[in-house]
């Protein structure tokens, strides 16, 4: 392939231009490549070096080009270096049709587009075929006919890498017209053809994708006819259309995806058509908080522009990615919540983007420069998190809202703790035990908060440990000092009643009987 791109790109810059056919952007430089059978036969793409080559030799060959590179082979997937993607070269090396079994937002359907990288960046086809037949190898009738009136006149096109992935997800309504193909009876009469004749096939999907790669999400809901149609294409070529035989030696590289669980499960899956896919890999979530906040802060929207009437920074500080992440995990592990569909990466990517958003409606509301997330702003994002966790009856009895708020509470402390464990911090406690209450507005600008929380004796000095100056903008202070009151919120040694109240420890308020047995000398001195 670096042969050809050389060949390609000598000496021009590669502007967009609208191609003849379909309407493709192709770049400029596909124009100088050959376009004829007969220029063809002459240029890098000689009978000789893609003549007999699979789609699968094309990214094995590829494959092996990049793995002798440093730089990594799939830029953006974090956490699987070590796992899924070994797991992948090996398959795609073995020249084997692969499935990915995992839960959901584990980067599966992202993986599998990264395989185009793996193609040639242009790759020549008879022009005009709607199966992109190969101009040494073509397969329908059309081409054939075509080559043998043409010769070396024949005009050839070009794919670029994207144009050859086809994606599909499987729903069990998806019939083998869809997929595979229909015989359209009324053109056979018209044209006085058998009706088994190839020329009268309007091709499906998988033809259609014939020469790339076809991926299949959800394979376990294609309903089992289907299944026995792919298994047919994969196996001999064959295929049966309407009772009709019709051979279509299709050559493609075929992934698919799915859930663990729906694969394993007895009669999903024909048989003979898990036979014939090479290789099973594993998908995973992120094993190390650290990875799953890289993946997040890599996903989520958070360099957002402003307009030159309100210019605002964002400042997300990593307690507050911390928080996020660590809900995640915690929700991954929670009885309440469903394994077998898991909490995909997704969640923590959109609760963070919730996030920013609520602290730059604060910042714009109180004109404020600086936009900082608090904890506060994560309960504000619960409309990101209900939505994608699937909840077990025990789950479903609390109710989403109260499952995630507990969930948000649990990592609040957990990520407290993380800075601030073995920290004394009796003073703040003290000052709520003797009454003091704190009521903590979401609308509240940075200077109001820091000055109310200025108030709480011992908290700003807790703030060096999170390595925060007496400089830093109100609004970075005054979340640090928030997140310390909920650190000790969610351990309960302060409590917060639905205003948003910060008070006195439940220990303290209820009376001291309720704090062990009821012991008689109490009760006594009671009565005197
Ligand atoms: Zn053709």
């Amino acid at each position: 392939m670096g042969q050809v791109r050389r060949l390609v790109y000598r000496g021009r810059s590669a502007r967009l231009v609208q191609s003849v056919k379909g309407g493709r952007q192709l770049t400029k430089a596909t124009w100088d490549l050959p376009r004829t059978l007969g220029a063809l036969r002459n240029s890098a793409f000689s009978e000789d070096r893609i003549g007999g080559r699979s789609v699968k030799d094309e990214l094995r060959n590829n494959l092996i080009r990049k793995l002798q590179c440093p730089t990594p082979l799939f830029p953006g997937i974090v956490g699987y270096e070590e796992t899924v993607v070994p797991q992948m070269v090996n398959a795609i090396l073995s020249r084997h049709n692969f499935i990915l079994l995992g839960l959901r937002g584990q980067a599966k359907t992202r993986l599998i587009r990264m395989l185009t990288t793996l193609l040639d960046e242009f790759s020549p086809y008879v022009e005009g075929c709607e199966i992109h037949d190969h101009p040494y190898r073509p397969i329908c009738r059309r081409c054939r006919n075509l080559i043998q009136e043409e010769g070396d006149d024949t005009p050839i096109a070009y794919l670029t890498a994207e144009h050859r992935y086809v994606e599909k997800l499987a729903t069990p309504d998806v019939t083998i017209a869809d997929m595979i193909g229909d015989i359209d009876p009324i053109k056979a009469a018209r044209r006085g053809q058998d009706i088994s004749d190839e020329l009268t096939v309007h091709y499906g999907l998988l033809p259609r994708a014939n020469r790339g790669i076809f991926a299949i999400n959800e394979l376990p809901d294609l309903a089992g006819k289907i299944q026995v149609g792919l298994f047919n294409i994969m196996q001999e070529g064959d295929v049966q259309i309407k009772g009709y035989p019709v051979r279509l030696p299709l050559d493609l590289m075929l992934v698919f995806t799915a859930n663990p669980e729906d694969y394993t499960a007895r009669g999903k899956i024909i048989t003979p058509l898990k036979d014939r896919i090479g290789s099973e890999i594993r998908t995973h979530y992120p094993v190390t908080l650290d990875q799953g906040m890289a993946i997040t802060e890599q996903e989520a929207w958070l360099e957002r522009a402003f307009p030159e009437s309100a210019p605002i920074e964002v400042r997300v500080p990593v307690y507050i990615k911390e928080i996020v992440e660590q809900l995640v995990f915690l929700a991954r592990e929670d009885k309440r919540v469903d394994k077998r569909s898991g909490v995909s990466q997704r969640l923590p990517i959109s609760v963070l983007e919730n996030v920013v958003s609520n602290a730059e409606r604060r910042a714009l509301k109180s004109k404020e420069q600086v936009a900082v997330p608090r904890v506060l702003d994560i309960y504000s994002a619960l409309p990101s998190i209900t939505g994608k966790m699937e909840l077990e009856y025990e789950g479903e009895l609390k109710g989403g809202d109260t499952v995630a708020r507990e969930l948000i509470r649990l990592a609040v402390g957990k990520v407290y703790d993380k800075y601030f464990e073995g920290a004394n911090v009796s003073q703040i406690v003290q000052w709520f035990d003797i009454g003091g209450t704190l009521k903590l507005d979401e609308g509240q600008d940075a200077a109001a908060m820091v000055n109310a929380l200025g108030s709480i004796q011992g908290l700003m000095e807790k703030l060096k440990t999170l390595k925060l100056s007496a400089n830093e903008p109100d609004a970075v202070r005054a979340s640090a000092a928030e997140f310390v009151l909920e650190g000790l919120y969610a351990h309960r040694r302060i409590s917060r009643n639905e205003e948003r109240e910060f008070g006195a420890g439940e220990r303290k308020r209820e009376s001291p009987r309720e704090e062990g047995p009821p012991q008689r000398p109490n009760l006594r001195r009671q009565y005197n």
